[in-house]
């Protein structure tokens, strides 16, 4: 039985060198060669000169009229030239470097050459000669590598789609194919590859693209639907009027958006499956508090839980943070870092093992082997996205099937959220708590340093502090680290005898950062030169201004990160933005800086001014890979295409009735293939 999974072999006339060119281009099975679709169409349809603009690309016919003649000039390099009388008038005609054309050129014999017009000349510089009635008026263009001519590829592609059309299967139901009135995947195959006109390509793209988006969010729905129904987890059965009662003793209301919040989380923990939620907010928002309330409930319903965070300043001031709200309750909370004294980490170890412990707080420490917990319910992840998936997974073994919380102050757009993390479940908080004085920010040339000099001074002898952040120069920490130290040197200079200046870049060790770190927050440093490096979860309330030197170079969403170290006191808070873009795109982004301070909001436009490539925090992250689709392009088909998938996988009869069958087929036999995989 024929099976487009078939490896490409099987065609006619595929030899062990075309086989090697076709894998060359990812190419291994029909399906792969089906979906190998052209990246533009050259419109081939004979034209009249006088529709004709100067420079198209066109299709002119007409007669030979004077005999073609090669001229050889140069190392290889040659021209052929002769004249045709179109419909309308007697045109020259020119082929670069492709003297064995003169044979299919003859005196008064009709000719259809495709190139490029030149309408001062009237005169086509030509780039093929088409055979006598091309059936198409589009020409596919393949993307292809020095193995393999367009041509060539073009037949194989041909030779596929006639002997394997029959066999294309139809994934998508007959029920969403006529809501969205698409073409079957076959036709669409065809049009994509084959178009008798823009319309057909047009419906082709339209198929594809949804198909796409539809398979991949059913492969992640389908992760979620099953870890629900598996009900594996563990359901923490907490006294609700305790917790409330704590949620009382916050020296806060809670926000609205944290209310809701809690209450997503607290439902998860009740189930009986295994929490997986992230939590998106902005800087400031308010998480941590979020994360403990999570905390108390999984206390209340007798286990133990344990944050991560990236670096060990962090652990510091949650644990601090932490040890506060606790004051005046029964449950105790510690602290595990790399730099806890050995001594004291074996008592704490044990005292955790027995479960006297009931949250530990810590860097990477806490998922050394020896760290063993008691009964591990909640595992909170502070910065997810500073950790790699196997460092989280190992902190998530540390308990049996214990709920998982990830917490982020990188907001991402709803359309990457979908996408990337589309098998979790996700939870924003997307209101600043009241009382908040908005960040100013003041976008100004790059030369203006002296100025803002003298305006941290005015801030300084208010009693508050400053960051400078240097520039991103390039990809080597080296030279951007020799900068750094340059700022530094020179604002120290500026400087002198009055403010003390501290510096913080990525070579040092972690634990000189720490120190530098702690140096700032103690007030012993009135301003912190710094790389990029700067901690996002940082907090010192006394920093009330950043400047940023050469901003044009960040994107929206990682000089919302940086900016997000100051405005977190009673004070009025202040973000200088010193750049010279020479792009409107860059300048527009320097506006937007200075007009918005919702992550959400700059995130997004940082989607659509640079593409998700450049989306801070993304990259590290990892984005699928669509074939065709572009999840900034047809946000919509996305979006549609995520709700089409919640809700197949709601319908009771998804595992049953006949028109999913051929879908159910599919996610079954991706599931075998990732399986074999792993
Ligand atoms: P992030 O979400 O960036 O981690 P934090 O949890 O550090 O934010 O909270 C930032 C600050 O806001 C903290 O000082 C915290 O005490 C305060 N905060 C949190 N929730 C509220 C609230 N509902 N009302 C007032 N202040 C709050
Ligand atoms: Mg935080």
């Amino acid at each position: 039985m024929k099976s487009v999974y078939d490896s490409i072999e099987v065609l006619p006339g595929i030899g062990p060198k075309r086989l090697e060119a076709l894998h060359s281009l990812g190419l291994y099975t029909i399906y792969d060669l089906l979906t190998h679709f052209p990246f533009r169409y050259e419109d081939i349809q004979v034209r009249s000169l006088d529709e004709i603009e100067d420079q198209e690309k066109v299709t002119l016919k007409g007669n030979v009229v004077t005999p073609a003649t090669v001229h050889h000039y140069g190392y290889k390099k040659s021209r052929l030239s002769f004249k045709i009388a179109t419909e309308d008038a007697v045109v020259q005609v020119t082929f670069f470097n492709q003297p064995y054309l003169k044979s299919q050129v003859n005196l008064e014999e009709e000719v259809m050459i495709f190139g490029k017009w030149d309408a001062l000349r009237q005169s086509l510089s030509g780039y093929k000669i088409l055979g006598s009635k091309p059936d198409q008026d589009f020409e596919s263009v393949y993307h292809v590598n020095k193995h393999i001519k367009q041509k060539t590829l073009l037949t194989i592609i041909q030779a596929a789609f006639q002997e394997y059309a029959e066999f294309i299967p139809e994934i998508i139901p007959q029920s969403l194919r006529e809501h969205y009135r698409l073409l079957s995947h076959k036709e669409a195959i065809q049009g994509m590859h084959f178009p008798q006109s823009e319309a057909e390509f047009l419906q082709g793209t339209r198929q594809i693209i949804y198909q796409e988006f539809l398979l991949y969010q059913l492969k992640l729905q389908l992760i979620r639907y099953n870890r629900k129904k598996e009900q594996a987890g563990i359901a923490v059965l907490y006294d609700v009027k305790r917790l409330k009662e704590f949620i009382t003793t916050l020296p806060f209301d809670l926000t609205d958006g944290q209310k809701r919040v809690v209450n997503e989380i607290c439902r998860d923990l009740r189930e009986l499956f295994e929490m997986n939620r992230l939590l998106q907010g902005d800087v400031g928002s308010g998480k941590t508090v979020v994360a403990v309330i999570a905390f108390v409930a999984t206390i209340l319903g007798g286990y133990q839980g344990a944050m991560m965070v990236p670096t060990e300043i962090l652990a510091e001031q949650h644990y601090q943070t932490i040890s506060e709200l606790f004051e005046g309750t029964e449950y105790t909370v510690a602290l595990l870092t790399g730099s806890t004294k050995t001594k004291e980490r074996r008592e704490l170890l044990l005292a955790l093992e027995e479960g006297r412990i009931d949250l530990l707080i810590g860097t990477h420490a806490l998922i050394q082997d020896d760290v063993t917990f008691h009964n591990l319910g909640l595992v909170v992840t502070d910065e997810q996205h500073r950790f790699g998936v196997n460092q989280r997974q190992k902190l998530n073994e540390k308990g049996q099937n214990a709920n998982a919380l990830y917490m982020t102050a990188t907001p991402i757009p709803r359309t990457l959220a979908i996408t990337m993390m589309g098998e979790m479940d996700v939870s924003v908080l997307d209101q600043l708590p009241d009382g908040r004085i908005p960040i100013r920010t003041i976008w100004t040339k790059s030369d203006k340093m002296e100025r803002a000099l003298e305006f941290i001074d005015q801030q300084l002898e208010l009693g508050r502090q400053a960051y400078i952040i240097t520039p991103l120069i390039e990809k080597s920490e080296l030279i951007d680290l020799k900068n750094a130290e340059e700022v530094h040197r020179m604002v120290n200079e500026y400087y002198r005898g009055k403010w003390q200046v501290g510096l913080l870049h990525g070579r040092q060790k972690a634990d000189e950062k720490d120190r530098i770190m702690h140096a700032f927050k103690d007030n012993k440093y009135q301003v912190l030169v710094s790389t990029t490096v700067i901690e996002v979860g940082l907090n010192v309330p006394n920093a009330t201004v950043m400047v940023i030197q050469d901003a044009e170079r960040f994107g929206l969403s990682q000089l919302h990160q940086l900016r997000g170290r100051v405005g977190r006191g009673s004070e009025e808070s202040f973000c200088l933005l010193l750049a010279n873009p020479k792009t409107e795109n860059g300048k527009e982004r320097m506006r937007i800086m200075t007009e918005s301070t919702d992550g959400f909001y700059l995130s997004q436009k940082d989607l659509e001014l640079r593409g998700s490539g450049d989306l801070f925090g993304v990259k590290q992250a990892g984005l699928p890979e669509f074939k065709y689709a572009d999840i900034v392009k047809h946000e919509n088909v996305l979006t549609a295409a995520h709700q089409d998938a919640m809700r197949l996988l709601s319908l009771e009869d998804f595992f049953e009735a006949p028109d999913y069958e051929p879908l159910r087929n599919y996610l079954d036999m991706e599931r075998k293939l990732a399986k074999n995989l792993q």
